[in-house]
């Protein structure tokens, strides 16, 4: 094993060791945690790492980065989790298995239709990126706009309605921000529950503060720095 892998490695382990801890203590199977690796600002051959040691999600938060990634690792799941200019809808649906940042209806309509036009066969994951704070600069539906923006992925004949996401707000204890969103949750699936299963993700925690995410029932945790080490400030 080269020096770098062998560091991911022991990375990942103690990731997992956390997010086990993290379910024993909230009383939940590890199983029902999913690590999205989150591998903005490193090399296609980091993600190849990531893959050969078991890893298979794998997101990121910039097109210009994940389009050349996703075509040289092919064979995980791509999770697009960052702002998603209307523009770059059509080049993230052709390696996205699910975009986590939906968060109006305009992007909604620049999916469905960069999905339907790429001839895509298999519908489009989307989650609804929750802005707890109501505050739009940094993405996410302000809370009116979540139910609606839902509402539309659900009626997309293109868009699977997944469930929610968020990041909690910087100066709020990532308690209070994800049992907000846990809160959310528990109406978007009640609503939303159909022939399609239920929209019971819930995309939440990163390196400092999955403890407290999977507490209150993150199904995904976008895991970057922990695992590969910290990013320049670009990052
Ligand atoms: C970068 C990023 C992460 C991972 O953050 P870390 O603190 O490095 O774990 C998670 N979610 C989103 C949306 C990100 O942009």
């Amino acid at each position: 094993m080269d020096p770098r892998t062998a560091q991911i490695a022991a990375n990942l382990a103690a990731v997992r060791e956390r997010i086990a801890a993290a379910c024993r203590a909230a009383g939940r199977e590890p199983e029902s945690v999913t690590l999205v690796a989150i591998t903005k600002t490193y090399p296609a051959d980091d993600v190849a790492r990531l893959v050969e040691l078991g890893v298979r999600d794998v997101g990121e938060n910039r097109d210009q980065e994940a389009a050349p990634k996703a075509a040289a690792v092919p064979d995980v799941r791509w999770h697009f989790v960052g702002q998603l200019q209307r523009n770059k809808a059509r080049s993230v649906v052709t390696y996205a298995d699910v975009v986590h940042s939906v968060d109006s209806l305009r992007l909604v309509d620049a999916l469905t239709d960069a999905v339907v036009r790429s001839g895509r066969e298999t519908p489009l994951g989307a989650l609804v990126q929750v802005s707890l704070d109501d505050d739009e600069r940094r993405g996410g539906a302000v809370t009116g706009a979540v139910e609606k923006v839902a509402e539309a992925i659900a009626a997309s004949p293109a868009l699977r309605l997944l469930g929610v996401m968020a990041v909690a707000p910087v100066d709020w204890a990532p308690d209070d921000a994800f049992a907000r969103l846990a809160a959310i949750s528990g109406r978007i699936k009640q609503r939303f529950t159909g022939p399609d299963g239920t929209p019971d993700w819930i995309s939440a925690g990163m390196s400092g503060d999955l403890e407290s995410a999977i507490l209150h029932g993150s199904t995904h945790v976008r895991v970057g720095s922990a695992l590969l080490g910290k990013r320049t400030p670009l990052g």
